[in-house]
């Protein structure tokens, strides 16, 4: 018998249900303070790693749990639908961080790095800087070949999770005349020579989330540390980029639920013209429309994550997937704005602060017009 796409095992039911609880009890009451501070919570970084959520597709023989793929996604969507910043960093740290030392590590550096990702750091992914983003390739950081050693020169820019981080994929060219055939990625740790965190930027949304600058000046990273081949660092960057964007697809659909959840306990609660405003048919009709959109995102992204589990061809279904959902929570959370009334477009209600941060769904990980782009080349063959 074939499950339909969004029936959950009992293992997915049971570990989805946990994240959720932990984010009710343990995230919710502390959101608001960490948004106005901007500034992740350090003892729920903690929990996180004893929840077993920071390490999820890590193998078991190096500390993690040896889950799959759509148990991130699980995680991710779980987490943001009381806080997207807490969506991200768990995203970040699963998909694209662990996923590329996992993918692309050597024994030596699962050995080394695995457990302790699966454990205590928080890992971080650096591929944009200034002049470089849509266009990622054209990153101007210099690696220079000095023997055992390479030294990495330039600032990346925007960077999820720098501010906790421990662990940082840099991606620099070693060789700039080979264009994209340079590109190189580093595993760098916090403390290596030459390496500091810059600015940290003052945000819109997701403002917990840590989004700094790196500079490098003279980083000394041993050739230990290369991941991956010297010059294929564009493939680690497009491959964990195309399952990455499946991560942000679960973090909007998050998003966009607990806003919409928001909303419906809001219209039961408030009374016009003598009755609760869910009693009005255009107030319902808002909201069958709102579920609607945010059931076609997570069967998109639910169809994507399984895909990819399945070792099936998923690119166009992470793009329809990251695309889509950032539209249909961007919707939702405007609506839920606007359901609210005037209490909506303030701090009193947690409305505004689903409105800020499903901003950055469009942006990060490939802005929706570089999701357009991927499909629409798939789609023309
Ligand atoms: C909060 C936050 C967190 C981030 N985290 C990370 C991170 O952890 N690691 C990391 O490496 N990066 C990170 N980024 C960077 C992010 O991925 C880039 O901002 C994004 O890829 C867009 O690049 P850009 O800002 O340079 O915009 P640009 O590329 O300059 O784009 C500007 C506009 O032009 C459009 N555009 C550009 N080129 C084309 C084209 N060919 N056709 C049509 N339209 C086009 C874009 O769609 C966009 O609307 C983060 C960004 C933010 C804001």
């Amino acid at each position: 018998m074939t499950t339909p796409l969004t029936t959950l095992s009992e293992d997915e039911t049971l570990f989805k249900q946990m994240v959720s609880e932990f984010a009710q009890e343990k995230i919710k009451p502390l959101r608001s303070q960490m948004d106005h501070d901007a500034q992740f919570d350090k003892g729920l970084i903690k929990a996180f790693f004893d929840l077993d959520i920071m390490g999820i597709e890590i193998p078991e023989a190096h500390g993690g749990v040896g889950a799959n793929f759509f148990m991130s996604i699980l995680a991710v969507e779980a987490l943001s639908e009381v806080d997207a910043s807490a969506g991200v960093l768990v995203d970040v740290q699963n998909t694209l961080v662990n996923n590329a030392l996992i993918r692309w590590g050597n024994d030596d550096q699962k050995a080394r790095y695995l457990p302790k990702m699966a454990s205590e750091w928080i890992g971080a992914y650096a591929l944009s800087e200034a002049g470089s983003g849509s266009d990622a390739f054209a990153l101007q950081t210099q690696a220079q070949d000095q023997g055992d050693h390479f030294v990495l020169n330039g600032n990346k820019l925007w960077i999820t999770n720098a501010g906790e981080a421990n662990l940082f994929i840099i991606f620099a060219t070693t060789d700039k005349s080979l264009g994209y055939k340079g590109i190189t990625a580093f595993i760098v740790e916090r403390g290596f020579d030459g390496f500091t965190i810059g600015k940290k930027e003052d945000k819109l949304g997701i403002r917990a989330s840590s989004t700094c600058e790196l500079q490098l000046n003279n980083c000394r990273v041993p050739k230990t540390n290369v991941l991956g081949e010297v010059g294929k660092g564009y493939k680690v960057a497009i491959e964990t980029l195309n399952e990455g964007r499946i991560g942000i697809g679960a973090q909007m659909i998050g998003l966009a639920q607990g806003a919409l959840n928001c909303g419906l306990q809001y219209i039961k609660e408030r009374e016009q013209f003598g009755k609760s405003i869910a009693s009005f048919q255009g107030v319902q009709f808002q909201i069958a429309e709102l579920a609607t959109q945010i059931e076609a995102a997570r069967l998109l992204v639910y169809n994507a994550a399984r895909l990819k589990d399945a070792g099936l061809p998923f690119l166009k279904e992470a793009a329809m997937a990251k695309l889509f959902s950032s539209q249909v929570a961007e919707k939702v959370a405007s609506q839920v704005v606007e359901l609210h009334g005037g209490y909506g477009y303030t701090k009193e209600y947690p409305a505004e602060k689903y409105f800020r941060d499903c901003k950055i769904g469009k942006i990060y990980e490939g802005t929706s017009n570089m999701q357009l782009q991927t499909i629409a080349k798939i789609i023309l063959g």
